[in-house]
């Protein structure tokens, strides 16, 4: 049959057999159809199968954003190269602790969570710095607003 020139081929994609940088390349080509952000550094998921109830669950496989998860042979499975950390499934998922993530921010921060409140506390935080770095670009800092207004400096009090 012939092949669609179009078409991606995921699994020459997947292959380990290429360099860092034909890894990167590769991801970022996997990820582009889902239009998913890549925020994170590097990262790494794990799954304890023996604590997952499978079947009756699979919410983690609905909400992952890029198709990482899937489920096959029994049991949830990962495609590593898909996952970008974001914690949706952990956000998700029933059993505390059954889903781990660990993830780099680019800054040099890692994070570690594997229960839904890691994921709320982690977005908060994560909120938070944004507010104060919003605040801080805005605001004036002290030494510029003096430079900018020597009048408005304290005149030492005279007796
Ligand atoms: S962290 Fe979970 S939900 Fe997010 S991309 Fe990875 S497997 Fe999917
Ligand atoms: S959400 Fe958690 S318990 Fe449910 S299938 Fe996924 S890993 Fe298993």
């Amino acid at each position: 049959m012939p092949q669609d020139k179009g078409a991606i081929d995921i699994f020459g994609l997947l292959s380990d057999d290429t360099t860092e940088s034909e890894k990167k390349k590769n991801r970022e080509q996997l990820l582009a159809p889902t239009g998913v952000k890549e925020l994170f550094k590097e990262g790494k998921i794990n799954i304890n199968k023996y604590t997952c109830v499978g079947v009756q669950c699979k919410r983690c496989v609905d909400v992952c954003p890029t198709n990482a998860l899937y489920w096959g042979s029994g049991e949830v499975g990962i495609i590593d190269d898909l996952c970008v950390y974001c914690g949706a499934c952990v956000l998700n998922c029933m059993v505390d602790d059954c889903i781990k993530i660990e993830r780099k921010r680019d800054n040099g921060v890692t994070e570690k969570f594997s229960k839904p409140k890691d994921v709320i506390m982690l977005q908060k935080t994560a909120n938070t710095n944004k507010r104060i770095q919003r605040v801080q670009s805005v605001v004036m800092k002290p030494q510029d607003y003096y430079c900018k207004y020597p009048e408005a400096k304290l005149k030492p009090k005279t007796k």
